[in-house]
């Protein structure tokens, strides 16, 4: 009999699935990690979300939230088998209160969804990762998910109002705008990566959305060029709301399928978007950009002069990614986070490391607010090139550390980086970390063996 039964009787039958196809769907995310999980229950509300979690803890099963799998660090995957808990279709977007200018959601919305919703109420959720047209509320909360306007706006916890969770033992709490009591401690969930409680809905604050918008390319003759014109940008008022870096290597990927036109002896492009609600403001930052542009004496600039010029400079980013794939059979993506004034230190022994292992290393990201995305391209069928490429990460996230940065800006530490946490925190520390595990989930149930492993105690 398997165990899963007795929730059969609770809860309606076409939400669970043990077939081997959505087996198969839900044993991995964005990475290469893989599990089985036992059961897929697609939650479409709050009670099922309840009676699934008093399941999985009277019965000690574990039970793996997820959002849309979009993850980069294994989250979402179920390595000890159990429930993967899947949030695809609780999706609703509840409310949206304009005054208070508060969205009200379920887990399950698509970030770009809830962006698209309030845009046309002339409001503004400003947490956009690169994969916001898949990626969840509920996900992104999770991962304190950031993205290419967090340069200016901040990454996903700058938003959260409240939120309904429920814990290890099947209780819901409500905090924040939801009651009026703040539950100390619960805020710890943002950026938990599904580790500590259940997310069941989410009050998120909204922006003015902002119309102006101007933007530009500018060309560099070197990565330290560029990464000093980033230095002087963000010590003035300019304040861009994306500033994003691509390396030559990155751009050598891009123009070999995409016909762009840079100029000659550019080795290094910045991607910079300035928007106000307010003309003379936007016209005033701009000429002060352009002006600061004129005095780096760099290689030069373009500004666009509509939307089509716009979405063309666009095109360069987001080229990247499917550029690199079709020039390298395996990437391995790792994000790094690090002071901006580290970053040509950082970028010459990136640069060392590659040569050392004779790997290819692109790198590209979000300049502004010290997010590096480092690509090591390699094949995985070339053993040595796939213990290379080990090597070089681990080598790169020790200098990481050792420039005063972090191993990871947004993708989380999940699977892909467990290894590697003791590089960056010490022993008390992840200890300490341990601690609020055991408190919020002590008989380990939730999201196991996700950042660390920890032992249940007697
Ligand atoms: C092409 C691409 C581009 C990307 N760009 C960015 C980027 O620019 N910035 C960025 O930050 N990330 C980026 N990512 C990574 C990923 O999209 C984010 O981490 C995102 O937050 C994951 O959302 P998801 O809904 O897919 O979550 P999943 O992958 O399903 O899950 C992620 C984690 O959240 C937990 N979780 C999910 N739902 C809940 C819930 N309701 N309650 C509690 N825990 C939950 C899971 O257990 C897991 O640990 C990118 C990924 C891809 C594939």
């Amino acid at each position: 009999m398997p165990f899963w039964d007795k929730l059969e009787d609770l809860l309606p039958p076409d939400i669970i699935s043990s077939s081997q196809e959505e087996k198969y769907v839900y044993r991995t995310d964005s990475t290469k990690y893989k599990g089985e999980p036992d059961l897929v229950v697609n939650v479409t509300n709050q009670k099922e979300v309840l009676i699934t979690v008093n399941f999985a803890a009277k019965n000690e099963i574990p039970i793996i939230p997820r959002g849309a799998g979009s993850g980069m660090s294994g989250g979402a995957v179920p390595v000890k088998g159990g429930i993967v808990l899947n949030f695809e279709k609780m999706n609703k977007i509840l409310k949206i209160d304009k005054r208070n200018r508060i969205a009200y959601v379920q887990p399950g919305v698509v970030v770009s969804e809830l962006q698209e919703k309030v845009k046309e109420m002339g409001l503004y959720y400003p947490p956009d990762p690169s994969s916001n047209k898949v990626a969840t509320i509920g996900g992104t909360i999770a991962e304190n998910a950031g993205g290419l306007h967090c340069v200016r706006y901040g990454v996903t916890s700058r938003y959260v109002k409240g939120l309904k969770f429920v814990d290890s033992t099947g209780y819901l709490y409500s905090y924040g705008i939801f009651s009026n009591k703040s539950l100390p401690g619960a805020s710890i969930l943002i950026g938990s990566e599904g580790t500590l409680g259940i997310i069941t809905e989410i009050a998120l604050e909204l922006l003015d959305e902002p119309i102006l918008k101007d933007t530009f390319i500018s060309y560099h003759s070197s990565f330290m060029d560029a990464v000093d014109t980033v230095i002087k940008i963000k010590q003035t008022n300019i304040d861009p709301s994306v500033m994003e870096i691509i390396d030559n290597n990155a751009l050598n990927a891009v123009t070999q399928f995409k016909d762009i036109s840079l100029l000659e002896d550019t080795d290094t492009v910045l991607i910079i978007q300035l928007d106000s609600n307010l003309l003379p403001d936007l016209l005033y930052r701009s000429s002060e950009l352009e002006n600061l542009f004129k005095k780096l004496k760099i290689l030069g600039y373009k500004k666009a002069e509509s939307n089509d010029e716009a979405e063309s400079i666009w095109d360069v980013r987001r080229a990247i990614s499917s550029s690199i794939k079709r020039i390298s059979p395996n990437k391995l993506n790792e994000d790094i986070s690090i002071p901006v004034s580290e970053f040509p230190r950082i970028t010459d022994l990136v640069r060392n490391i590659g040569e050392k292992y004779g790997l290819r290393i692109v790198i590209y990201g979000h300049a502004g607010d010290g997010n590096l995305h480092i690509n090591i391209l390699y094949d995985k069928d070339d053993k040595s090139e796939v213990d290379n490429t080990r090597f070089a990460a681990e080598e790169i996230f020790k200098s990481t550390v050792q420039l005063g940065g972090s191993i990871t800006g947004e993708h989380g530490i999940g699977l892909s980086k467990k290894t590697f946490l003791s590089l960056q925190y010490s022993k008390d520390e992840i200890g300490f970390m341990k601690k609020l595990k055991k408190a919020f989930d002590p008989d380990l149930i939730i999201n196991p063996d996700k950042i660390f492993n920890v032992q249940r105690e007697n």
